[in-house]
C-alpha cells in the first residue's frame, strides 16, 4: 500500500476529490482545493513530487520555456522567494522548485507516493467514483481529476530484439535517480526528439563512442541558455501581474507580439532579419512566429525550415551527415521543435557518430549491441529516447469505466473526443488537466495548467454551492467542440506530419490531432464563456432536479472568426452609411490587401458587346492544354460594387480546380444603371461567350456560368433566360451564396442580419440601389420565383453564417423539386465573404474543391437537350 508523504497513513476511504499526479498539476490542484474547503487525497506512481521532473532525470534535460515563464503565478509571494540561476533550469532545479512548493504548502500529507491508481468505476446510484490501486486498495470520491501528464507514459522501444541486449539499457523518460557514468563506454542514443537532443552533447562529453540512431531528423535552434532574461526579469519586476495576465491572453503562454508579416509576400532583406532575430532569442515562440503564415502556408513554412537547414549544414562538416540531420519530411513545427546547447555540433566530434536509419535501417537488437544494415555495432549502453505515449495515454492506461459501463479506452478508440479538454461525455465528475483538445503541449504549461485547475476549481465551487452533485457535458457540446478543435488543427500543416501530435509515433494509436491548436487566449476566452453562460453544455444535477444550456460554444470557422474579430477591432464605418463611389473605393481598397490567388496560366483582358455599351471582361486561362470547359462567371457586390477583375483570387482558384477558363465579365452597375441593366448585360456576356467559345480556345459543349453573391443572382436568372430563348446550350451552373428572392423575413436574415460583414442592413442598401419594390418580385430579380424546370444542373453552396444563407437553401431545394439536378454545399461555419477569400481563409478550401468537384463533374456529364 501507498503511503502518504507525511509517513505511515493509510489511504482514505473517502474524499470530495481525488487526484491521480502530483506534478505540477496535482500540486497546485491540492493545494487550491484544499484551500477552498474540499477533502482531497492525490495518489502518484513516483515515490515523490514532480511528474515530469521527477522522471526525466537523464542528462541535459531542460525546460524549453524560460523559467522566467514556466512557473506557478497563484501566489506573488512564491514567486518572491523563488530565483531561478538560468534561462532554461536543468531538471534538477526545476524539481527543487517543486519540492519547494510542496514542502511551502504543506502537500505531501495529502499525497499517496508509489500508489498507481489502476481503475475507476462511475456509480451512479451514490453519485461517486470508486478507484482501485494497483495493490487493490480503494477510495471513493465525488470529483475525480486525472492530473495525470500528458507527456508521463514512456513509449517503450518496439524494435526487434530489444528484449536480448545485455548491457545497460536506459529510458530517458525512466531516468535512474543515482547518476549514470558513461564515461569510457560505447554508448548508443535511439531517437532524436526532444529528450534524445537534449541528452546527446551530454552523452557526448563522456562516452568513449556515441552512435545515434535517427529515424527522423528534427528542427532544433540554439537555446542560448545563460542567465534568465534580463528584458524578462525588468518586465516582471515593473508590472508582474500585468506580465502574468499578459501571458495568461497570449497565443502560446508567454507575453508576445504577433507579427502580420506574411513570409510569402514579405521581401528576401526582412525575411532573413526577422529569421535571424528569432534565432538569436532562442525562444520556442520566437523561431514559431518569424511569419504570420508560417504555420497554415507551406511556402513560407519552407522559407524558415531552409533556413535552419542552412543553419545545420553550417554547423556539421562532414555533408553527407548535415544532410541526413537536415529535416524534410514534415513542415518545421509540425513535429515539436527542439532548442539545443551544441546539439549539431557534437557531430562534429571523432567519436560521434550518426546512423541515419533511412540509409541503414536497424535489423535487431542483439545480445551485445545493434545491427543494422549488416554491420553489427557493439555497446556498454544503449538509451532509448523514444518519447512518450502522448496526451491519450495516461489517461486510457487507467481502466475507467464509466456511466453506461463503457470504458474511457472504448469510448476513445477512434480518437478522444472531449469538452474543452476537460471532461468527456459518459464520465461525470471526471475532469482533466490539460487534457487532449486544450492547448496543453502546444503552450507553456504552467500557464495551462493554472487556467485548468481554476476552471475546476471554479466549477467544483459553483456545484457546491448550488447544491450539485453531478456534472457531464452533452453529446451536443462536446460534438461541437471536437469539430472545432479538429477545423483549427485542419487550417494548419500539422496534419501533415507523422507527429506524436498526430498520435503516429505509437503502432494502431488513431491518427487525430490531440492538442487545441486555437491558442491559449481563445481557449481561455470559450472557457471563460462556458462558465458565464451557465456553464453551457455541461448537463447539471443534484436533489433540485437537472438543468442544462445546451449549446455549441464555437461554431464559426476558426480563420473566420479571426477575421470577423479583425473587422470589428478596426470600428470601420457601415458601408450601407456611405455613398456608391465611396463604397466602391472602400471595396477596392479592401480586396488589394488580399493575397492574389493561385497563379493561373494567362490572364488576357478584352471586351464584348453588350446592349448598351462594350462591356470589360478579364479571361483566367490554366496551364494546361486545351480546349478548356468555359465558365462565364459573374462577380458579386450587391449589383452596386465590382468589376471584372474584383473576385480575382476566386476566379484563379477555380480556373485551376475546374481547369475550366473562367470570363470574369463587368455588368452596368447601380445606381446609375438599375434594374434589368445587369441581368441584360449577363444575358447578353453569356450568348456572345457561347458564340466564341472554340475562338477563346474552349469546348462549346462544355459551358457553365458561375456567380457569388449579385453574381450568383445574374447567373441563376441567366440560366432562366438561355432556357426560355432556346439557347445558348449552358451545361452547369454554379450558384455561390446567390440572392434569390430578397426575402428579408427568412431566419437567417434574423439570425445572420449583424456581425457576419454582408449585413441585413446592407443587403436591403444594396436592393434599394438595384430595383423598386415593384420590381423586386419579378423572376429577373428573384429567381426563386421564376419556372425552374428544364435548368442546368447546379451546384448551390450557401454559407452557415450569412443572412442569404436561406435564400441559397431555398433555391436549392425548389431546384431538385423540379427535378434539376443540384448538389447543395452547406459551408459550415462560413460567412457571405469568407468563401471568397483565397489563401486568406483556409477552410474555405475543401469548401471551393467540393465546389469544383461538383461543377467540374457536371461540365463533363453530357450536355442535356
Ligand atoms: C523532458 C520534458 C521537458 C519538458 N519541458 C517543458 C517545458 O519547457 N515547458 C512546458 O510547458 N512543458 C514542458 N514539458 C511538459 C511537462 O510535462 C509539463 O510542463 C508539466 O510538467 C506537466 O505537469 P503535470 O503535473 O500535468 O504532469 P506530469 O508532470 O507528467 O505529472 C503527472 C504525474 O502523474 C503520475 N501518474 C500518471 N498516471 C498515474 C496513475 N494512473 N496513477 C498514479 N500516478 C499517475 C505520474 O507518475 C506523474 O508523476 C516537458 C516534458 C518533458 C517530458
Amino acid at each position: 500500500m501507498g503511503r502518504s508523504g507525511s509517513g505511515s497513513a493509510a489511504i482514505p476511504a473517502e474524499v470530495d476529490v481525488a487526484v491521480i499526479g502530483a506534478g505540477f498539476s496535482g500540486l497546485y490542484l491540492l493545494h487550491k482545493l484544499r484551500e477552498l474547503g474540499f477533502s482531497v487525497a492525490a495518489f502518484d506512481e513516483a515515490s515523490d513530487v514532480g511528474g515530469t521532473w521527477y522522471w526525466n532525470r537523464y542528462p541535459g534535460a531542460r525546460c524549453d520555456i524560460p523559467t522566467t515563464d514556466y512557473a506557478y503565478s497563484f501566489d506573488p509571494e512564491l514567486e518572491k522567494d523563488w530565483t531561478w540561476s538560468e534561462k532554461y533550469a536543468t531538471q534538477p532545479e526545476i524539481l527543487a522548485y517543486l519540492q519547494h512548493v510542496a514542502d511551502r504548502y504543506d502537500l505531501r500529507r495529502d499525497i499517496w507516493f508509489g500508489t498507481r491508481i489502476a481503475a475507476a468505476v462511475w456509480d451512479e446510484a451514490s453519485r461517486r467514483w470508486r478507484l482501485r490501486t494497483s495493490e487493490d486498495d480503494e477510495v471513493s470520491c465525488r470529483y475525480y481529476v486525472m492530473a495525470s501528464g500528458c507527456l508521463s507514459l514512456p513509449k517503450k522501444p518496439d524494435i526487434e530484439g530489444v528484449g536480448r541486449y545485455r548491457g545497460e539499457v536506459y529510458l530517458t523518460g525512466m531516468w535512474p535517480h543515482e547518476r549514470v557514468d558513461f564515461s569510457g563506454k560505447r554508448v548508443a542514443v535511439v531517437g532524436t526528439g526532444s529528450s534524445g537532443i537534449q541528452c546527446i552533447p551530454e552523452i557526448a562529453r563522456e562516452a568513449a563512442q556515441l552512435t545515434v540512431f535517427q529515424r527522423t531528423a528534427n528542427f532544433s535552434a540554439p537555446a542560448h541558455n545563460g542567465a534568465p532574461s534580463p528584458s524578462r526579469l525588468a518586465q516582471l519586476a515593473a508590472d508582474r501581474d500585468g506580465y502574468r495576465e499578459a501571458a495568461r491572453w497570449s497565443r502560446g503562454g508567454m507575453p508576445a507580439e504577433l507579427t502580420d508579416v506574411s513570409g510569402v509576400i514579405a521581401p528576401d532583406d526582412v525575411r532573413r532579419q526577422r529569421f535571424e532575430d528569432a534565432w538569436q532569442a532562442g525562444e520556442l515562440f520566437a523561431i514559431l512566429g518569424v511569419f504570420s503564415d508560417q504555420g497554415i502556408n507551406p511556402v513560407a513554412n519552407e522559407v524558415v525550415a531552409e533556413m535552419i537547414r542552412e543553419k545545420i549544414r553550417a554547423s556539421v562538416t562532414d555533408p553527407e551527415t548535415a544532410d541526413s540531420l537536415c529535416p524534410k519530411d514534415h513542415p518545421f513545427g509540425t513535429k515539436r521543435p527542439c532548442l539545443d546547447t551544441g546539439y549539431f555540433e557534437t557531430f562534429n566530434l571523432p567519436h560521434v557518430r550518426l546512423v541515419d536509419l533511412h540509409r541503414m535501417p536497424i535489423a535487431t537488437i542483439t545480445e551485445t549491441g545493434i545491427d543494422a544494415a549488416g554491420e553489427s555495432i557493439e555497446f556498454d549502453a544503449i538509451v532509448f529516447a523514444t518519447g512518450f505515449d502522448a496526451m491519450t495515454g495516461p489517461l486510457v492506461s487507467v481502466d475507467i469505466s464509466g456511466a453506461d459501463g463503457v470504458t474511457l479506452k472504448d469510448k476513445w478508440a477512434q480518437g478522444p473526443t472531449t469538452y474543452l479538454g476537460l471532461m468527456t461525455t459518459g464520465f461525470p465528475n471526471l475532469f482533466m488537466i490539460t487534457g487532449p483538445q486544450s492547448p496543453s503541449v502546444l503552450s507553456n504549461m504552467a500557464v495551462s495548467i493554472e487556467q485548468h485547475v481554476d476552471w475546476v476549481a471554479d466549477c467544483l465551487l459553483r456545484m457546491r454551492a448550488d447544491n450539485l452533485d453531478r456534472i457531464e457535458p452533452t453529446p451536443l457540446a462536446e460534438a461541437g467542440w471536437v469539430r472545432h478543435s479538429q477545423d483549427c488543427a485542419d487550417i494548419t500543416l500539422h496534419p501533415r506530419a507523422d507527429s506524436w501530435y498526430m498520435g503516429a509515433n505509437v503502432p494502431g494509436k488513431p491518427r487525430v490531432f490531440l492538442p487545441y491548436i486555437g491558442g491559449v487566449d481563445a481557449y481561455r476566452r470559450a472557457c471563460q464563456e462556458v462558465a458565464e453562460n451557465g456553464l453551457m453544455g455541461l448537463r447539471l444535477d443534484g436533489p433540485a432536479g437537472p438543468r442544462c444550456n445546451d449549446g455549441v460554444i464555437r461554431r464559426v470557422q476558426p480563420d473566420v472568426a479571426m477575421v470577423l474579430d479583425l473587422v470589428a477591432s478596426l470600428g470601420l464605418p457601415a458601408m450601407e452609411s456611405m455613398d456608391a463611389a465611396d463604397a466602391r473605393a472602400f471595396s477596392e481598397a479592401t480586396a488589394a490587401t488580399m493575397p492574389p490567388g493561385p497563379a493561373v496560366g494567362e490572364i488576357t483582358d478584352g471586351t464584348l458587346p453588350g446592349p448598351a455599351a462594350d462591356l470589360a471582361y478579364r479571361l483566367y486561362r490554366p496551364a494546361s492544354a486545351g480546349p478548356h470547359p468555359l465558365i462565364a462567371y459573374f462577380h458579386g457586390g450587391g449589383w452596386v460594387l465590382g468589376s471584372q477583375h474584383a473576385d480575382e483570387p476566386f476566379c484563379r482558384d477555380l480556373c485551376v480546380r475546374t481547369g475550366a477558363v473562367i470570363v470574369s465579365v463587368n455588368y452596368r452597375h447601380a445606381p446609375e444603371d438599375r434594374f434589368p441593366a445587369a441581368v441584360d448585360d449577363a444575358f447578353a456576356a453569356v450568348q456572345w461567350i457561347a458564340v466564341n467559345a472554340a475562338s477563346l480556345g474552349c469546348d462549346p459543349g462544355q459551358l457553365a456560368v458561375a456567380g457569388w453573391s449579385a453574381g450568383g443572382n445574374l447567373a441563376a436568372v441567366t440560366c432562366q433566360l438561355a432556357r426560355d430563348a432556346g439557347g445558348p446550350v449552358i451545361t452547369s451552373q454554379l450558384l455561390l451564396t446567390p440572392v434569390t428572392d430578397g426575402d428579408f423575413g427568412r431566419p437567417s436574415y434574423i439570425e445572420n442580419g449583424e456581425g457576419f460583414i454582408l449585413t441585413a442592413a446592407l443587403m436591403r442598401w444594396f436592393w434599394d440601389h438595384y430595383a423598386d419594390e415593384a420590381e423586386r418580385a419579378h423572376p429577373k430579380a428573384a429567381p426563386l420565383r421564376g419556372t425552374l424546370t428544364g435548368l442546368p444542373p447546379a451546384v448551390v453552396v450557401s454559407a452557415e453564417f450569412d443572412p442569404l444563407r436561406d435564400e441559397g437553401d431555398a433555391y436549392a431545394e425548389a431546384l431538385a423539386a423540379a427535378g434539376v439536378p443540384v448538389r447543395q454545399i452547406r459551408a459550415r461555419g462560413h460567412t457571405h465573404t469568407s468563401l471568397t477569400m483565397v489563401d486568406a481563409v483556409i477552410s474555405g478550401a475543401p469548401v471551393r474543391a467540393e465546389m469544383a468537384e461538383a461543377l467540374s463533374s457536371f461540365l463533363q456529364a453530357p450536355a442535356r437537350a
